[in-house]
């Protein structure tokens, strides 16, 4: 069994891609082939937003928003604690300061009302009302909100308290391409978006590939530019500092194929989220994922990235992941180490219980194979490894 089968996709789609592959290699133009101008604006319509930037990864498109607003040293920008490093790292590398604000325990998505406090904190100094970096930075400008797991962030809180600090909004949307929240898609929400391409991502190439979103014309330009050295006019016209960004053609070939039966496994998925969630409803010896269905105007359905269970405490989750291994099924832990924990971060001063929720979820959370193409037999495998 596999964590994330792409080989039954592969399968699915074999002419497809090589027909586009061989497409790419018959005209040649391996850099910003028409490929990616196809793949910008399917994406951009599907997505329903003006403009689509595709680039080398989802580290790159999150680089490329903070780049594109000047986000550089003595700024701060607020984070979450759980997500993937390089979500954190981007700030760090332009010589910005990541402020962390704990996780909502439903979601593990950032805490809109923790968020209010850590920017109020920030603003006054004063680390006894939300824990804050030990390192000097000046201005409070962005967040970067993460859809983890597919679940979109609630991005009305966050745009309200953005709003009255002045803060611009990034949507980390590398697991979370295809979900929606409210009747609007993810990588529409925030000032500018990012997603991943990566393989394992809900829309994932075959290798690394990324893509910035956003409805602002200049904002759009910045980032075309700043995908390719800065480029001005030309070429040879450097205006600002930018970084070699760009989506290798190959890889757009690679995901318009893949792209259009994208709808098509987003309803398989929910179907096989649906499948786990009501067998785990019943169970009281394991909490139940985060909700992918809110009735009514705020309605917001997972793009299922991962299928993340809580166990009631280390030693469970240990041995639930043990019942799994030993059946022969494939688990992860997204993700056992909160960032304010990380060496790479150490500098920042935080220390262990500065972010309780993230912490206790990074002890008790593990992820079981979600895919597509899973089976109702494979599920119910599954299922019984660990009801049973
Ligand atoms: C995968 C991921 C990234 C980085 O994407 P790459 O394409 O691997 O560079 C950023 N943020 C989150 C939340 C991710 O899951």
């Amino acid at each position: 069994m596999e964590f994330i089968d792409l080989k039954t996709q592969q399968g699915l789609l074999r002419e497809r891609l090589d027909a586009n592959i061989r497409k790419v290699l018959a005209h040649g133009q391996y850099i910003m082939g028409p490929e990616v101008r196809a793949l910008e604006a399917q994406l951009a319509a599907y997505v329903g937003i003006a403009h689509a930037v595709a680039c080398a990864s989802g580290t790159d498109a999150l680089l490329m928003a903070l780049m594109a607003q000047g986000v550089g040293p003595g700024d701060a920008v607020f984070t979450t604690p759980f997500t993937f490093v390089a979500t954190a790292e981007v700030i760090g590398l332009l010589g910005a300061v990541p402020v962390f604000v704990d996780i909502d325990p439903e979601t593990y998505n950032i805490d809109p009302a923790a968020l209010d406090r850590a920017v109020a904190a920030f603003r006054e100094g004063d680390p006894s009302l939300h824990p804050l970096p030990r390192v000097a930075a000046g201005r409070a400008r962005a967040v970067i909100a993460v859809d983890l797991f597919g679940l979109l962030a609630d991005y009305e809180a966050i745009g309200a308290v953005a709003k009255k600090h002045g803060l611009f909004v990034v949507e980390d949307a590398a697991q979370s391409f295809g979900a929606e929240r409210g009747g609007r898609r993810s990588c529409s929400f925030g000032d500018v978006a990012c997603t991943s391409f990566f393989p394992a991502k809900p829309l994932g190439c075959y290798g690394d590939g990324g893509m910035c979103f956003t409805a602002d014309d200049d904002l759009a330009a910045t980032l075309r530019s700043l995908r390719v050295h800065g480029q001005g006019g030309d070429k040879y016209d450097n205006v600002r500092i930018g970084i070699n960004g760009r989506l290798d053609t190959l890889q757009a070939a690679i995901l318009l194929a893949k792209f259009e039966i994208f709808p098509e496994e987003m309803s398989r998925r929910q179907e096989v989220a649906d499948r786990y969630s009501r067998a785990f409803a019943a169970s009281t010896r394991l909490v139940v994922p985060p909700p992918h269905r809110e009735g009514g105007e705020g309605e917001s359905i997972s793009a299922w990235a991962q299928y993340s269970l809580l166990a009631r405490d280390e030693a469970q989750r240990a041995d639930l992941m043990g019942r799994l291994r030993e059946a022969g099924i494939p688990t992860a832990i997204y993700y056992p180490k909160p960032l304010h924990l990380q060496g790479a971060f150490s500098y920042l001063g935080y220390r262990r219980g500065d972010f309780p929720v993230s912490e206790d979820v990074a002890r008790r959370i593990f992820s079981i194979p979600m895919h597509p193409y899973l089976t109702e037999t494979d599920q119910e495998r599954i299922v019984r490894a660990l009801l049973g």
